[in-house]
């Protein structure tokens, strides 16, 4: 008679409810086969099986006889104080150390069990409705693995952030082409957000916006976009293509302003004289007809180690004249 499929898998309940049919059997048996009370029985425990032939009267005696003790934790099915019948299957299954961080605090406990709220129950652990666990009380935990008990509290955060603001561009018939300027400096706007926050053991995890209050518009950044292709410059009218803004310097072909080697030619090969002027390629491409604001025509036919991004270098046919000029500011105007 093999009994064991209905003890398998649940619980001392069950085993107990079924215990009358089981003596009913055990005892039939033993009277017919003579065998003097002696069961058949296996024992299966962690890596263990151990099938035996026994006189014990109880799961706990049959355990004492193939010298498994038990430790604190340890799962034995059926319990300890179940008759030994015939053919019963008993496992033992062996507690193992779980992990468990409660509220913050990281602790061990042994335990046999694998559900997540099985093992929170051996551990003592009481939850309240707001806690959160993981994984869930449902799961069954893998080898190695930690749960994870943290209380859940809620807070309200307010913070103000920033609002960018535009850009607008406007034509200018009095600004040279290409040039700019600003006419409103643009002002970030402010906006007090209230946000409710959720916190596992006080680290935020969620928020979420409550209220949105505009503390300051912003404004936007007015740009003056110069269209002007046409100045007058001592009663000539000159036409160009666009302006730009430089540092400008001077030099003569002396041996102080290009060196000792200085033969007094440009880099293009055209004489270094007045009407000429050394420019960043990049900026002004060479070969360019400009006119520069205080000093005239001139063509970009020279480069310079110095002369970088919005410089450009004058050219005088003498030394006094350079020197003379100095340092300006000035505007390029890039003629068609
Ligand atoms: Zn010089």
């Amino acid at each position: 008679m093999r009994i064991s499929g209905l003890v398998e898998g649940k619980r001392h309940l069950v085993g107990l409810a079924i215990i009358p049919v089981m003596t009913l059997g055990a005892v039939c048996l033993g009277v017919l086969a003579g065998s003097g009370g002696a069961h058949d029985v296996k024992v299966s425990a962690w890596d263990r099986e151990i099938s035996l032939s026994t006189q014990a009267a109880t799961v706990a005696d049959v355990l004492a006889a193939v010298n498994i003790s038990l430790g604190p934790g340890d799962i034995v099915e059926p319990s300890l104080d179940t008759p030994v019948e015939d053919g019963m299957e008993i496992s033992v299954e062996r507690a193992r150390p779980v992990f468990l961080r409660f509220r913050g605090r990281g602790f061990s406990v042994f335990t046999a069990e694998d559900r997540v709220s099985l093992i929170l129950s051996a551990a003592g652990i009481e939850l309240e409705p707001d806690d959160v666990v993981c994984p869930g009380l449902d799961e069954v935990l893998s080898e190695s693995s930690t749960i994870r008990v943290a209380k859940v509290t809620y807070g309200e955060v307010t913070e103000e952030h920033e609002i960018a603001y535009d850009t607008q561009k406007r034509e200018d018939s009095s600004l040279e082409a290409g040039l700019t300027r600003v006419y409103n400096s643009g002002v970030t706007g402010l906006v007090e957000v209230i946000y409710q926050v959720k916190y596992e053991d006080g680290v935020e995890v969620a928020r979420e916006e409550k209220v949105r209050k505009t503390v300051r518009e912003p404004s936007p950044l007015i740009l003056l976009v110069g269209s002007l292709q046409q100045v007058s410059r001592g009663g000539q009218n000159i036409r160009f293509e666009r302006a730009l803004e430089v540092t400008t310097t001077a030099y003569c072909p002396c041996a102080k302003c290009c060196g000792p080697t200085a033969v007094g030619m440009t880099s293009t090969g055209l004489p270094a004289t007045k009407g000429v002027i050394a420019v960043d390629p990049r900026v002004i491409p060479l070969g360019t007809r400009v006119y520069v604001d205080g000093y005239g025509e001139a063509v970009a036919a020279d480069v310079g180690s110095a002369i970088k991004g919005n410089k450009i270098d004058v050219c005088f046919d003498t030394h006094e004249e350079a020197l003379a000029w100095g340092v300006k500011k000035n505007k390029v105007y890039i003629l068609r």
